[in-house]
């Protein structure tokens, strides 16, 4: 996997470099002009990388309901499912609000907005933040079905847990049922490994088209909004992440980092954190040794709950339009980016982009343009990729932390460096 994304990087880089020198090669086939840009990049890169990313995507919603029935069905005691959720939801939303106001305070001192002229031609149409109450309400699904036609995950993990719940109080009849889900799971695990064994050329292919496409001049014109948020990042994920695994665990982060290795190219090139859940589950089962149950419960909530590395990007950009529009923002103004910014990523599953979109609702809710929101589009995307990195680090750590205060984690497997490396 990293070595098809070291390739995939490379001949993106190449081909950009040789189709911004020499143009783009046509050749004739059959009396029909045919670029070699619309064959590699629009045509076979995209192919190979669309079908990986759908494949990864048709996996979640069965992966997700059948292990966390299983995980709940399988719990000692249901009343640990009330703590399991707890503590993941307060460690998933302070180290959000951790993440977002080191990045505003980090903005406020680099001003990365100084000197950068306002657009004048942008049009972006912002989206409502929601209500608490709306956040809430949504996770309970009238209809199951709709919320695993729709993706919804939250929903999905609703109702998987009244189902798993459901499914330990009716004696043999659950039983029976548990049978079959461990089967089920079973199968769908095969589905897994049988797609990561494919994951090389998916992420070779994505990563080659994204390199080829990619925009340097742009990235070049906010080169101190675009290496400030990397930075910030960066630290999220090194200092922040270690800090609270240490304190919280007094595990070696070291190891998580290492760990995520795999996990973190998959959510680099796909840029997004549900696309990744099913390498993510992988990862904290099988080689950071969070037990099932745990893991089956906080990784696919913190696939759409907790996005660190996406609030980050939102305090710099906040911080960076108000500059750029030469707008002061108050003290309640960024306790109110902190809270909009925290929420918005509760009930919002994490694809490529979303970010930006609740960009949007956050700049409303502060009274700052909209339209800034264009400023930054165009160097989104490498951002975007980093950004969903950070954010299934940050599922990972928190799975570890909530695995160890409930002793479900496997230290063995921990500090095992070669644990899980087989996928057979
Ligand atoms: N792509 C990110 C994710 O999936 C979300 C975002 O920041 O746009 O986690």
């Amino acid at each position: 996997i990293f070595i098809g994304m070291v390739a995939g990087i490379i001949t993106g880089v190449l081909l950009k470099w040789s189709f911004d020198d020499s143009g783009d090669l046509a050749f004739s086939v059959f009396g029909t002009t045919v670029s070699t840009y619309d064959v590699l990049v629009n045509g076979i890169f995209n192919v190979i990388g669309q079908i990986f990313i759908n494949s990864l995507k048709m996996l979640i919603v069965p992966l997700v309901f059948v292990s966390l029935v299983c995980g709940v069905a399988n719990l000692s005691e249901p009343s640990k499912l009330g703590r399991l959720g707890g503590k993941s939801v307060l460690l998933y939303i302070s180290t959000t609000a951790i993440a977002i106001t080191i990045a505003m305070i980090a903005a406020l001192i680099v001003k990365p907005g100084s000197g950068i002229p306002i657009p004048t031609d942008a049009v972006f149409a912002a989206k409502e933040a929601p209500t608490l109450a709306a956040v809430i309400i949504d996770i309970f699904p009238s209809n199951p079905f709709l919320a695993f036609t729709e993706g919804k995950m939250l929903q999905v993990i609703a109702f998987a847990v009244l189902f798993g719940l459901a499914m330990a109080m009716v004696g043999d009849a659950g039983k029976r049922v548990a049978a079959l889900f461990e089967d089920l799971n079973a199968v769908i695990m095969k589905l897994v490994t049988i797609l990561m064994n494919l994951a090389p050329y998916g992420v070779f292919a994505l990563l080659a088209k994204l390199f080829t496409t990619i925009d340097e001049g742009r990235i070049a014109s906010l080169a101190i909004y675009f290496v400030l948020v990397f930075a910030v990042l960066i630290f999220h994920f090194l200092v922040n992440y270690s800090i609270i695994l240490k304190l919280l665990t007094g595990l070696n982060p070291k190891f998580l980092f290492l760990k995520m290795r795999e996990a973190i190219i998959f959510a680099f090139s796909t840029a997004s954190s549900s696309a990744t859940l099913p390498v993510t589950l992988e990862t904290a089962t099988k080689k950071l040794g969070v037990g099932k149950s745990v893991a089956s419960f906080v990784v696919p909530l913190g696939s759409t709950i907790n996005m660190d590395g996406t609030a980050i990007m939102q305090g710099v950009a906040t911080v960076f339009i108000a500059q750029v529009y030469g707008i002061d923002l108050s003290t309640s103004d960024m306790l109110m980016v902190v809270l909009t910014a925290t929420l918005a990523s509760i009930g919002t599953a994490g694809v490529p982009g979303v970010g930006t979109l609740m960009l949007s609702m956050v700049l409303v809710q502060v009274g700052l343009p909209v339209e800034g929101v264009a400023l930054i589009l165009g160097v989104d995307r490498l951002l975007d990729m980093t950004r969903t990195a950070v954010n299934i680090t940050g599922d990972c750590m928190v799975s570890c932390v909530v695995a160890k205060s409930e002793n479900e984690l496997d230290e063995s497997v921990y500090y095992d460096l070669n644990a899980g490396d087989a996928y057979e």
